[in-house]
């Protein structure tokens, strides 16, 4: 039964109490009929405990959760918001196109303007609509074996591709903060398809290409990995991948779900160009809504039906609400968003790694483009190994701190952080005030 939540205006002191009776209330409902009581595994705070905190509203760079505390929010729904919460423009567009009918199953307008956008920011000739970011590297894949006829697929440890079967083998964050290294239900005709390799190790896919390359459709890497936190990837990591799949004639898909339209008008490729076959992105290009896609070489994609063999669909696929968020959301970043995002990306990430140098905690500050994350450990992490290095107990007190001080970080060390354009003065200040607070709380974790 729906219980109405009232949200008082955040008149709470700082710092918050460590309870949350309202999430809590929700979250004991949610638990009783969700598995876990969330619909995606990292909401559920397993990595941090604590009470997952429901969120009720937000605006600008604040979070209000349901207990009526604000939050000035450094994960922006996992990426998508750029712009900040409930920018004025996208609500406008995604209000009008809903008075006009929210699905017909049939093309519209929408579809074709954004597809438009998509393919003028990028390098692909051609683009298909999905739903989600899963759905889009999951086709991505089926279409490098159709057009390959081949079968294998290597993939990176601690890059994650969505929760598609053939690639949950070591595939960072969720399944690292769960402990899986992957996950029961993939069978292991699946996962013997799957060749797991190192990231930013070019000598081991030369290896494996060296013994099975005429079995392999394609190699899979996250432009810039976000999802093991935030590695970068060496000078020319991912042209070598383009030049040795294509030596043995496999393609090389790309994903930029979190990177595309995040790190540039074009992407992690638009800032470091590269002959990739196939590019996957979402998250910034629904604008909060439910959009993702696929593109590549026009010889690839147009073996997807109906142009095609390869078979793909979705009944809400191109969903015009999705498409008119997603419109706005790109017609709104601009060169001077991309400056913006990047100054505020290192202001943040600088204040936090001075206060923890100030506590003497030891830990890294990594950047790719505005995506970055603080590792809490000595090592430069440049694969899933040395990201597996880390002090989780300091993270989790450094977390912490934060959000009894009004900051929402991402509740999981293996995680990028997320800034905004929407991130003002006032948020900054908030920020400035909790660093050194959680840098001493995880100083002595
Ligand atoms: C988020 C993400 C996905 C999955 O997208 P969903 O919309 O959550 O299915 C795939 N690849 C990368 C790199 C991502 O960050």
């Amino acid at each position: 039964m729906g219980t109405a939540v009232t949200t008082k205006y955040p008149t709470a002191e700082l710092p918050y109490p460590e309870d949350a009776p309202v999430s809590q209330a929700l979250f004991d409902r949610a638990q009783a009929i969700v598995p876990g009581g969330v619909n995606s595994p990292v909401r559920a705070f397993r990595a941090v405990g604590g009470t997952p905190r429901f969120m009720a509203s937000g605006s600008g760079p604040w979070l209000t959760d349901v207990d009526g505390r604000r939050y000035v929010d450094l994960v922006c729904s996992w990426g998508p918001l750029i712009h900040g919460h409930a920018h004025p423009e996208i609500i406008e567009a995604v209000q009008r196109v809903a008075a006009l009918g929210t699905s017909f199953g049939t093309p519209t307008a929408g579809e074709v303007d954004l597809a438009e956008e998509i393919v003028r920011r990028t390098s692909i000739d051609e683009v298909r609509l999905v739903n989600s970011g899963t759905e889009a590297t999951m086709t991505a894949i089926r279409l490098a074996r159709g057009f390959t006829g081949r079968s294998k697929i290597v993939k990176f440890a601690g890059c994650y591709h969505g929760h598609v079967d053939a690639l949950l083998a070591a595939a960072g964050s969720g399944v690292a903060t769960l402990g899986l290294p992957d996950s029961p239900g993939v069978t292991g005709a699946t996962a013997a398809e799957t060749v797991v390799l190192p990231y930013n190790d070019v000598s081991a896919v030369e290896s494996i290409f060296a013994e099975q390359g005429a079995e392999i459709a394609a190699i899979i890497t996250e432009a810039a990995p976000g999802n093991m936190g935030v590695v970068t990837p060496r000078d020319g990591f991912n042209q070598a991948l383009a030049e040795i799949a294509h030596r043995h004639g496999a393609l090389l898909i790309v994903d930029e779900v979190m990177t595309g339209f995040r790190v540039s008008a074009g992407g992690w490729s638009g800032l470091h160009p590269v002959d990739a076959d196939l590019f996957t992105f979402g998250k910034v290009m629904g604008g909060g809504l439910p959009a993702a896609a696929f593109g590549g070489r026009r010889e690839i994609m147009s073996r997807l039906a109906p142009a095609g063999p390869v078979y793909q669909a979705g009944t809400l696929s191109g969903n015009p609400l999705a498409c008119a968020a997603g419109l706005a959301s790109l017609r709104l970043a601009d060169k001077a968003t991309y400056q913006r995002l990047d100054e505020l990306a290192d202001t943040i990430g600088g204040l936090c790694s001075d206060a923890l140098s100030a506590a003497g905690v030891t830990h890294r500050l990594q950047y790719a483009g505005n995506m970055f994350s603080i590792f809490f450990t000595e090592n430069e992490v440049v694969d899933y190994d040395s990201a597996k290095t880390q002090n989780a107990g300091a993270f989790k007190a450094f977390f912490h701190t934060m959000l009894a001080n009004g900051v929402y970080l991402p509740p999981s060390a293996f995680e990028s952080w997320f800034v905004s354009t929407a991130i003002d003065d006032a948020a900054l200040e908030q920020i400035a005030a909790a660093a050194p607070l959680a840098a001493r709380a995880a100083a002595g974790a």
